[in-house]
């Protein structure tokens, strides 16, 4: 079992007294390999982490277990994070205490008000309806644990008690390009763009809407380890914060299998990206994706020599769920003067053609 440790990217600047250090996430990456990852293996899950490092400025170790196992049919990558939960007042006060960004300030003042979330919800028969009745999945969140520290909770994880692992396929090692000089071959899957993704998820970009869409009828509810009746759903924490920006229309948050949520920071008026929306009963993506034909990170997937770094979208979701970022990212409003611009360029040349 090896063990090395990543330090912030401008550690190197500490020597020079009269800087302030450069705040970053640091990482604590523990390998668990039988044999242990290769050098070439290492380095570039180090450069992944270095990446998330450069981006988020958040005083906050993540402690990771990652390397090689065997996974499923077509699956390069997984990540199981350590989950704690709160109450949904505890996050929305977490998150206006953290707000640093503009995008956190529309972010934390389009949360719902009260204490109980109301939301359009699958239920356990597989229907649907406005749930607003103020049960123990509109009161509680859950969030990994790496997110709990963004948001400032302590959270006593260490190399022993990891925030995640995070897991790549033996089937694929040799499937993997590991570094991206030269570019990654059009045969190969880039794996610094699957560690990154896979620390996305460990920071926090994930749904319960998978964890619904796994656990709904027809499974039997007691194969989740839950009553069978259609309010199955109803006396635990399903939600993670991520799901507080999922919406379907102006002011109807939708944390819903299927459907076409998308994500939100300003109460659903300005839809950022479109989320996926399931494996078994949305659109056959995991849920906690965005969805599958964007240039985004969090996409579901990547295909051979596709190489992807956290967009600004990407990035907005980190924001929104309690990380800080080192240079912000646009308010969704100035997204939406862009793409009002951009029409504007279309139709000028159309006119000018
Ligand atoms: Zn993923």
């Amino acid at each position: 079992m090896k063990q090395f440790i990543q330090r912030p990217l401008l550690a190197g600047a500490l020597g020079l007294a009269f800087l302030t250090p450069a705040q970053a996430v640091t990482f604590v990456l523990n390998d668990v390999s039988t044999g242990g990852m290769s050098a070439q293996q290492l380095a570039g899950f180090q450069a992944a982490a270095n990446f998330w490092s450069g981006k988020l400025t958040d005083n906050v170790t993540v402690y990771l277990d990652i390397g090689f196992n065997n996974l499923g049919q077509n699956i390069l990558g997984s990540t199981s994070s350590n989950f704690v939960t709160t109450s949904y007042s505890n996050v929305r006060t977490a998150l206006q205490l953290d707000a640093t960004s503009s995008l956190d300030h529309t972010a934390v003042s389009h949360l719902q008000s009260g204490s109980a979330l109301t939301f359009m919800a699958t239920q356990g028969d597989g229907s649907s309806r406005l749930d607003n009745d103020g049960s123990v999945n509109n009161l509680y969140l859950g969030m990994t644990t790496a997110n709990a520290k963004a948001m400032g909770f302590a959270v006593g994880t260490s190399t022993a008690t990891p925030d995640a692992s995070i897991v790549f396929a033996n089937a694929y090692a040799g499937d993997f390009s590991y570094s991206r000089v030269g570019g990654t071959p059009g045969n190969k899957v880039d794996f610094i763009t699957v560690a990154e993704h896979e620390i996305g998820h460990a920071l926090g970009f994930t749904s319960g809407v998978d964890d619904i869409d796994y656990c709904m009828a027809p499974r039997s509810g007691s194969a989740c380890g839950i009553s069978n009746t259609a309010s199955r759903f109803e006396n635990d924490w399903w939600y993670e914060p991520l799901d507080l920006y999922r919406y379907s229309a102006p002011g109807v948050a939708d944390v819903r299998v299927g459907g076409t949520p998308y994500f939100s920071v300003d109460g659903g008026i300005t839809s950022i990206a479109a989320f996926s929306t399931g494996t078994e009963h949305g659109d056959g993506w995991q849920a906690s994706h965005f969805g599958p034909n964007q240039v985004n990170l969090m996409r579901p997937f990547v295909g051979n020599g596709q190489s992807y770094d956290a967009s600004s979208r990407d990035l907005a979701a980190m924001d929104a769920i309690g990380w800080d970022l080192a240079a912000p990212v646009p308010e969704p409003q100035t997204w939406a003067m862009l793409l009002a611009g951009l029409g504007l360029v279309g139709w000028m040349r159309r006119r000018s053609a």
